[in-house]
């Protein structure tokens, strides 16, 4: 069951890239281990997802979908809520200067999320089509957690090229899904203590931009996927082809090439 040859090494990163901007230590397997990091049990053992506001068909990312890439890739229960609406609710919101574009406040909607925290969840991700806003003084954010707490808000807005008053192409529902399963996944992973990956090209690395982004990984590398089966204690050949059946099903060629190849070495 060797890594070779699936796993290439994190490329060196370019000016503007995230390792060009943050020093990052690393975290290996030990340091994983030696912290007391976040595990579900028999109390706390379900994924949320909260939407909030609309998930517009055709405009935004199956919530079914996204269900079924969670519950593949961390082996884990996964419930959707019900959508919590914007209007009317207690969340602040404003209008962007530059984009006119309504934005909500993170910080609103984490204190939310906690108040409304399901005594059997792990964690809870809000994910939302709405922009964000961290803080008055800043621009946007794709979107703001508290590990301490498991719970998180992540929007998928500026993963439209409309939002950049640029065309969809052909391939916009597969590739704003790819992107939307991406960046739960990467989260997700945070929640059960996974620092960003140094080792190699893998879905924990770090990223400061859409393109930085785009070019990661959906896997993760032989150290981070130690780290969540530690964490989760699933069976890695079922995962691997739970994950297959999900891109075969939306074809994610790429993935399920790469998961088919992964499993044809282990189990040779
Ligand atoms: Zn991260
Ligand atoms: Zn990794």
């Amino acid at each position: 069951m060797s890594p070779k040859n699936d796993f290439e090494p994190i490329p060196f990163p370019k000016s503007g890239d995230w390792l060009a901007e943050h020093l990052e230590t690393g975290q290996s397997f030990e340091d994983f281990v030696s912290i007391a990091s976040a595990k579900p049990d028999i109390h706390r053992n379900k994924i949320y997802l909260q939407p909030l506001g609309d998930f517009i068909d055709g405009q935004s990312p199956s919530l079914e979908k996204l269900k079924a890439y969670t519950a593949s890739y961390f082996m884990m229960d996964v419930e959707i809520l019900p959508a919590l609406p914007i209007t009317g609710s207690n969340i602040t919101s404003r209008i962007n200067p530059y984009t006119r574009n309504r934005q909500i406040l993170t910080s609103d909607v984490l204190t939310l999320l906690k108040k409304r925290r399901h005594p059997d969840a792990f964690c809870v991700l809000s994910i939302t089509m709405e922009d964000l806003y961290p803080d008055p003084s800043w621009n946007f954010v794709f979107g703001e957690a508290s590990n301490q707490d498991r719970v998180g808000v992540f929007s998928f807005a500026r993963y439209d090229p409309v939002f950049y008053t640029e065309k969809r192409t052909k391939d916009f529902k597969q590739v704003l899904l790819r992107r939307s399963c991406k960046v739960l996944g990467h989260e997700i992973c945070h929640m059960f203590s996974l620092a960003h990956c140094i080792y190699f090209h893998c879905m924990m690395n770090g990223s400061n931009h859409l393109q930085e982004s785009d070019a990661r990984p959906l896997h993760l590398c032989p150290v981070c996927l130690r780290k969540l089966q530690s964490s989760i204690g699933f069976d890695v050949v079922d995962r691997y082809q739970k994950l297959l059946d999900f891109y075969n099903t939306e074809g994610f060629e790429n993935e399920a090439e790469w998961v088919s190849q992964r499993l044809k070495r282990i189990l040779k």
